[in-house]
C-alpha cells in the first residue's frame, strides 16, 4: 500500500466556488421564474474573446505545424527565445530592464507558483497575505509547509507592510491584488524590496494583473524598485492580459543575481535550480501558443490587449462608481478588475452572498473564501459584459 502523502489531509476542501455554484443551483431550483434573472459578476475569468493578433498569429503557427519543413517538435523547456526575446522588450517599453534569459515561459502562473516551492526546505518562515489567492497557501500546504499570514485590513488598505520584528525567508505579493483589486505604490514596494534584503528574504511577487495597472506612477513590475533582481522573482500571465485564461501562456523572471546560502555554505543559484526543474519536469508550452504570445507582446498585440482590458474597466467603473454614491467602503476597480466592498449592514460576506442572490439575483465571491480578513467583504470582477453589469449594479442601487 502507498504512503500518502498525508499533507493533503491538512488541505482545506476548496469549497468556494463549488459552494457558490450549489446555492445558485438551489435557488434555482426554488426560484424557477427568476432563475433567467441571475447575473454572475462572482467571475474570476475573462469573457472577452482572444485579440485579432492573437488569433491571426495563431491560426498562422497551426499552418506551419502541417508542413513538415516549418513543423514543430519539442521546443526549449525554457520556451523559444522569440517569445522570451518578445516578452523582455514588453517589459522594456514599460521602462523594466530584464534579461530575457532570465524570462522562463510557462503554461501558468497557477503552475509556477506552486511549483516553485519546490526550490525551497521545509522549514521556512513563509509569509502570505490574508486575504488572496488561494494557491500560495494551498501549495505550500501540500508540500507540509506553514505558512504565517499577514493581515491584510481597512485601516492598511488591504496591503499589509513588513514588520521588522518578524523573521522571514518567503514572502508572498500579489499585486494588483486578487481579490481585493488593491495596488502597492513604489514606495511600499521599496519597503518590502528593502526588508527582504536586509533579511535574505525572497519575494514572490505575483504581477498577473499588472495590465490592468492604470494610474502612471504605480509600479507594474516589482523590478521598477531598485534592488529587487536580488531578492524577487515574479509571475506573470497572459490570462487577464490577453484573455489567455483557455489557451495557457504564462512567464517566471528567475534574475541571476538570486544568489543563497546553502546549509554547506555553497551558493545556489535559484535561477539555476528553477532551469533545473523545468527542464526535468516540463516540456514546455506549445509551440503555437508560444508563437501567439510573442504577438500579444508586441506593441499592436497590446494595445488590442488594453481595448479588452478597457472594455473590463468600464464595468469597474460603474461598480466603483454605485459603491461611492452608496457610501459603501471599498479598494479596486481602478488598477484591477477586482472591486472589494465591505459588506453593507455589518453582514457577513456568505450573508450578503444570499441577500443579493435573493433579492436582486446579483452572485458575487464571499470575501470569507479569501481568508479569516475577508469575512466582511464582498467581490465583485468586472469581467462581466456592460449590459450585465450596469443591469446588476442598478438593482444593488435600488436595494440599499
Ligand atoms: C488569474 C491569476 C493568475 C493567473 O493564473 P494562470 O495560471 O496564468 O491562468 C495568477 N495569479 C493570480 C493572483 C490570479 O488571479
Amino acid at each position: 500500500m502507498p504512503k500518502l502523502n498525508e499533507n493533503y489531509l491538512n488541505v482545506q476542501d476548496s469549497y468556494l466556488f463549488a459552494e457558490i455554484a450549489r446555492r445558485v443551483r438551489a435557488y434555482e431550483e426554488s426560484h424557477p421564474e427568476k432563475a433567467g434573472n441571475i447575473i454572475r459578476l462572482g467571475i474570476g475569468d475573462v469573457t472577452r474573446p482572444l485579440t485579432k493578433s492573437a488569433l491571426d498569429a495563431l491560426h498562422r503557427a497551426v499552418d506551419e505545424q502541417a508542413a513538415a519543413d516549418t513543423f514543430k517538435g519539442y521546443g526549449p523547456e525554457q520556451g523559444y527565445g522569440f517569445v522570451r526575446e518578445a516578452a523582455a522588450a514588453y517589459y522594456g517599453r514599460n521602462g523594466v530592464d530584464v534579461d530575457a534569459d532570465d524570462i522562463f515561459i510557462s503554461d501558468g502562473a497557477k503552475s509556477d507558483t506552486g511549483n516553485i516551492t519546490e526550490l525551497f526546505a521545509k522549514d521556512n518562515v513563509i509569509l502570505v497575505p490574508d486575504p488572496v489567492y488561494p494557491v500560495y497557501v494551498d501549495t505550500n500546504t501540500m508540500d507540509g509547509k506553514h505558512v504565517v499570514y499577514m493581515n491584510g485590513t481597512e485601516e492598511n488598505n488591504f496591503l499589509p507592510m513588513p514588520d521588522e520584528r518578524v523573521k522571514a525567508d518567503i514572502i508572498y505579493l500579489c499585486s494588483p491584488n486578487n481579490p481585493t483589486g488593491a495596488c502597492y505604490d513604489r514606495e511600499q514596494l521599496k519597503i518590502w524590496v528593502d526588508y527582504a534584503l536586509k533579511q535574505e528574504a525572497v519575494i514572490l511577487f505575483d504581477a498577473a494583473y499588472e495590465a490592468f495597472v492604470s494610474e502612471p506612477d504605480l509600479p507594474r513590475s516589482i523590478y521598477e524598485i531598485e534592488g529587487a533582481k536580488k531578492c524577487a522573482v515574479e509571475f506573470c500571465s497572459l490570462s487577464k492580459t490577453a484573455g489567455f485564461t483557455g489557451t495557457r501562456f504564462s512567464y517566471a523572471v528567475v534574475p541571476k543575481e538570486l544568489v543563497f546560502a546553502a546549509s554547506g555554505g555553497q551558493k545556489l543559484s535559484l535561477h539555476d535550480m528553477w532551469n533545473r526543474r523545468q527542464s526535468t519536469k516540463f516540456n514546455g508550452t506549445p509551440y503555437i501558443i508560444q508563437y501567439a504570445a510573442a504577438q500579444v507582446f508586441t506593441e499592436q498585440g497590446m494595445s488590442e490587449c488594453m481595448d479588452n482590458i478597457s472594455y473590463y474597466m468600464e464595468n469597474a467603473r460603474v461598480i466603483a462608481e454605485t459603491l461611492r454614491r452608496k457610501g459603501i467602503p471599498f479598494t479596486g476597480g481602478v488598477n484591477s478588475p477586482y472591486i472589494w466592498f465591505k459588506c453593507p449592514g455589518g453582514m457577513e460576506s456568505w450573508e450578503l452572498f444570499d441577500y443579493l442572490l435573493e433579492k436582486i439575483q446579483v452572485v458575487g465571491t464571499p470575501g470569507a473564501g479569501f481568508g479569516v480578513n475577508g469575512k466582511y467583504h464582498f467581490r465583485l470582477t468586472s469581467f462581466g459584459t456592460h449590459e450585465k453589469t450596469r443591469e446588476a449594479m442598478e438593482r444593488f442601487d435600488r436595494l440599499f
